[in-house]
């Protein structure tokens, strides 16, 4: 599908118009994708986070919150809460989904054009690699489906073998 595209690199240096954290339900900073947004973005974004944090407690699993950009050129950043890996039956898959699903729904509604995503879930909190890349090409791929907007994903890949899974599901939606 056209409007996916597949890189490598640190989503902190993307040209895009927002990008995902894969948070924790704290919105504190942590390591990972999330300590390397908070690092590139600065004080503000994680005073916007506790902001949000007093304001509406801990965001559940599955879900995204919107924030400013901080130092990163961008116009914001979604902040999406994937599933720690429990060993599958504990709703992962479908908690994974929403994960995507919220964060496209947000950009959709405050009009962003092109958004980059992580693979959420893949790294700290244990989910299989293979298995995170279907749902987020198949969530992806539905949402845009039945959406104009976001006109463009980004899977942005911090190693090889998540591009390389990446590029081999992309290659079988076209
Ligand atoms: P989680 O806690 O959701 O597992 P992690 O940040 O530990 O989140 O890992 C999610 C994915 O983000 C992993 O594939 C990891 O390699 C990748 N990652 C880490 N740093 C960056 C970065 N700067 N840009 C893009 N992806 C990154």
């Amino acid at each position: 599908m056209s409007r996916i595209s597949v890189i490598s690199g640190d989503i902190t240096s993307l040209d895009v118009d927002v990008i995902v954290n894969a948070a924790n339900a704290q919105l504190q900073g942590g390591g990972g994708v999330d300590g390397a947004i908070h690092h590139a973005a600065g004080p503000e974004l994680l005073e916007q986070c506790s902001a949000i944090y007093r304001q509406n407690g801990a965001c559940p699993t599955g879900q995204a919150v919107i924030t400013g950009p901080g130092d990163i050129p961008v116009k914001a950043i979604i902040h999406a809460v994937g599933p720690v890996w429990q060993g599958g039956d504990h709703d992962e898959a479908g908690l994974l989904a929403d994960a995507y699903h919220n964060s496209l729904q947000l950009a959709a509604s405050h009009g962003y054009q092109r958004i980059a995503f992580p693979a959420i879930s893949t790294g700290i909190y244990g989910y299989p690699k293979p298995a995170a890349a279907q749902i987020a090409m198949s969530t992806v791929c539905d949402f845009l489906r039945n959406h104009s907007l976001p006109h463009q994903v980004v899977f942005c890949c911090y190693d090889q073998e998540t591009h390389d899974l990446y590029q081999h599901l992309l290659m079988n939606y076209d």
